[in-house]
């Protein structure tokens, strides 16, 4: 049987591996001029390759898709990746949060090792070959048309990634495929991205706060609420707590919502009052600008103190108990009105694509045009970050390429 794979990214090569172990006879076809150009960015270069923990663990981790993934995590779970880099020669290391990266911090490696085990395993791999249309016919592919050349096959992998990141040859090609051979495709957002806020914050731009509470709510219910990081930058926020806020709530307006963060979540209003009674009464002669310098990063100190209303000169020993409580009340709430999530240019990831409910879960298969498969990012599933969305297309492209 002959199986064409489009897309040599990550899911791409995973599924022309395990079709060329599995017997059958493979093309992988890659549009760019070398594979796995996303690869070589992720992880900031260093690629978080997968995420060591057990696949319930793991699913708990999928934002869209986890019934659907199941079966995929269950069968070919993150611990069967780690084997698969480790047997083809790549050793790797476990950080943080269970994050799995190359022993060499080189995402280079991965791609590398990707290509070799592809090679080995028999499968041809081709780069500078665009597919601009997939040959279906009575309800089944039967191959796919490059610019100038037809290529027949039995089976026909579409492995060609989302819309994020544009400049690596993810272009949504895939979903256009998808529509072409009739099949239901998601609407297309970017997640895992920053936020546009409304007010300039930039003058805190830099600034890493890394204990803090974000809550954002819709419709008067709190849609998420954690504790952990955020960044500003020169068009808002973005961070950890921002990336994960942008993937559960994609498809919302931020306009919408009501995000604010708690800058002292380890302190109540009470105590928090009482301790900035005692600072003002201690730095009695100094402007609040300078007061408040010891409690939070210079550069949002102007912020909170204009939320606050308070001039930023003003003496500590002329601050109002209106002013001080509403001082309290800003901090404890810092808004963070947004505007807009980021474009896909910047995005981690691409939400929706083609419908769960056209796929077998068991073979990534279409249930409507037979021997038509999709993995990785052009189906509709995802993940947080954490190298769970790599663990996706790596599950995925198992399925579709072991799949008869
Ligand atoms: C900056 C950044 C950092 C990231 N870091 C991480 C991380 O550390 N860990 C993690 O788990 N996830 C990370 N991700 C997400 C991860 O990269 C993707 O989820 C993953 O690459 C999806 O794999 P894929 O094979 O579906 O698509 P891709 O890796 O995008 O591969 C698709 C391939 O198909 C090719 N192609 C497209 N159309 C055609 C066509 N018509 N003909 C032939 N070829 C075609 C493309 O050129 C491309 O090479 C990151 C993403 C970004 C943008």
């Amino acid at each position: 049987m002959r199986k064409i794979v489009i897309g040599g990214g990550a899911s791409g090569l995973m599924a022309a591996y395990f079709a060329a172990k599995s017997g059958h006879d493979v093309i992988l076809l890659e549009k760019n001029e070398k594979f796995g150009k996303k690869l070589y960015i992720t992880g900031k270069g260093r690629c978080n390759l997968t995420n060591d923990c057990p696949p319930g663990e793991f699913l708990e981790h999928v934002v869209r898709g986890a019934k659907f993934l199941h079966g995929a995590i269950f069968r070919f779970p993150p611990a069967e990746t780690m084997k698969f880099f480790e047997e083809h020669g790549l050793s790797l290391k476990v950080e943080r949060g269970n994050r799995v990266f190359p022993a060499s911090d080189k995402a280079s490696d991965v791609t590398k090792t990707l290509e070799r085990a592809c090679r080995e395993a028999g499968a041809e791999l081709r780069c500078g070959c665009e597919v601009t249309k997939i040959d279906i016919q009575d309800g089944v592919a039967r191959g796919v048309f490059l610019q100038r050349e037809h290529i027949p096959a039995d089976r026909v992998i579409v492995a060609t990634g989302g819309l994020t990141y544009p400049s690596t040859g993810s272009t949504g090609d895939g979903y256009r495929f998808a529509r072409e051979a009739g099949l239901r495709v998601e609407p297309q957002t970017p997640a895992l991205v920053g936020l546009e806020t409304q007010d300039d914050l930039s003058a805190a731009q830099g600034i890493t706060l890394k204990n803090v509470v974000l809550t954002a709510k819709f419709g008067g219910k709190t849609l998420f609420s954690h504790l952990g990081e955020v960044l500003f930058t020169h068009y808002g926020v973005s961070g950890p707590l921002i990336l994960t806020l942008s993937s559960v709530a994609s498809k919302l307006s931020p306009e919408e919502m009501t995000v604010a963060l708690d800058l002292k979540p380890a302190l109540d209003e009470k105590k928090l009052s009482s301790r900035l009674v005692s600072d003002l009464s201690q730095r009695c002669n100094e402007q609040m600008k300078s007061v408040l310098r010891g409690a939070l990063p210079a550069g949002l100190v102007l912020l909170v103190l204009k939320r606050a209303e308070i001039p930023p000169e003003k003496r500590a020993n002329a601050v109002t108990r209106e002013e001080r409580e509403r001082l309290v009340r800003t901090i404890k709430n810092f808004p963070v009105r947004g505007r807009v999530w980021r474009g896909f240019s910047e995005a981690v990831i691409t939400v929706g694509g083609v419908s769960l409910f056209e796929l077998d879960p068991r073979t990534m298969e279409s249930k409507r045009v037979r021997g038509l498969c999709f993995c990785g990012e052009t189906v509709d599933a995802d993940a947080l970050t954490g190298g769970f969305n790599l663990q996706i297309a790596f599950s995925t492209g198992y399925l579709a390429g072991i799949a008869d």
